[in-house]
């Protein structure tokens, strides 16, 4: 049966390229609160090439948040889905089937819209959604420092509970070489920060972004960042160099040589010995391809990964199996490709 556009668009709602894997396994609802990346410089970013930064309407943001409603509705009723667009309507039916329980903010950085109109949505997203247990969202470390500790509490307790932060590295060559944007210096303000307004904080940690010549240096100041931050979860996302890139174009023109997956598992060792935490660990992303002696993944692929400092020695066991593999079946770590 043919549809008219105007039916399909009707329960069609918008929705972004990316969200962190642990969203994904809890199956969280993806609101498109903002349009790509407000910064866009990253070396190693491979997402928003070209596209233009947008801050959305929130009318239009609660339009979509409104037509899910409806989406879920059709659901409940049993009615005919046929009008409803095939990805809006799988992603639906996965949280749907969940509980309704999350929900995350894209693009890549939505606490930069202003305040007062987050709340709004933030507002709207719990007024329809009564059963929802948390928000998250995607947040770079220079918008968390430019907002005034009271705004971030507000827009925690408006419901958004869960900041996913990119730290990468906590050496200043490193991110100053990456065009991240920030100094070390700044992602551990933003990081207390977030902790003192009462959110949930997983930094994000790329192992293998000082390259060969920076890896001791990355690893050591990376794990003086974190003990300064002590966030709940810090997740590994191992570099690849991806050939949309201009890291790739960095690598091509001998500027940056990738470390090997041997001396990056040195470069987690060093890390990890350095950590004086109480966070969760995380390996919760298939980047992390390091081999045991059976040939399985080395580690936990887990949302909630190992705790410190309990399982810190387990960790550096692993650590010393993985080493013990040979170098050439685990060639694929530093591929690149995503
Ligand atoms: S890594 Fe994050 S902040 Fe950097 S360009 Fe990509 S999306 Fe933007």
């Amino acid at each position: 049966m043919l549809h008219r556009k105007s039916d399909t668009e009707k329960y069609s709602f918008e929705i972004g390229p990316i969200r962190p894997p642990n969203e994904g396994g809890s199956k969280s609802l993806l609101i498109r609160a903002t349009r790509n990346c407000s910064w866009n410089r990253c070396a190693f970013c491979p997402f928003y090439h070209e596209k233009k930064f947008e801050l959305r309407d929130v009318k239009e943001i609660k339009k979509d948040i409104d037509t899910v409603k409806r989406i879920n509705e059709m659901l409940v009723e049993g009615a005919n889905l046929e009008t409803v667009p095939y990805h809006c309507l799988s992603l639906v039916l996965a949280w749907f089937k969940s509980g309704r329980r999350t929900v995350f903010l894209q693009d890549s950085n939505s606490l930069i819209m202003p305040t007062d109109q987050l709340v709004d949505v933030l507002d709207h997203l719990r007024e329809v959604f009564p059963s929802l247990k948390r928000i998250t969202s995607y947040a770079r470390s220079d918008t968390i420092l430019r907002k005034d500790l009271d705004e971030l509490t507000d827009v925690r307790e408006a419901g958004l509970t869960r900041l996913h932060v990119g730290l990468e590295s906590g050496d200043d060559h490193v991110l100053k070489v990456m065009k991240k944007g920030v100094t070390a210096e700044q992602n551990i303000r933003a990081g207390r920060k977030a902790m003192e307004a009462g959110f949930e904080l997983s930094e994000y940690v790329m192992p293998g972004l000082g390259g060969d010549e920076y890896s001791e240096e990355h690893a050591l100041n990376t794990a003086e960042a974190l003990n300064k931050i002590d966030p709940h979860y810090i997740r590994m996302r191992p570099l690849t160099v991806h050939p949309s890139s201009e890291l790739y174009k960095m690598q091509e023109r001998g500027e940056f040589t990738p470390n090997s997956p041997h001396r990056r598992l040195k470069e987690l060792e060093i890390m990890v010995k350095n950590l004086e935490v109480s966070s969760k660990l995380c390996f919760d992303h298939a980047l992390n391809g390091w081999r045991n002696r059976e040939g399985a993944y080395l580690f936990d692929m887990g949302y909630e990964g190992y705790r410190l400092p309990e399982e810190k020695d387990h960790v550096l066991k692993l650590i010393q199996e993985g080493l013990s593999v040979d170098e050439s079946l685990l060639s694929g770590i530093t591929a690149t490709n995503l």
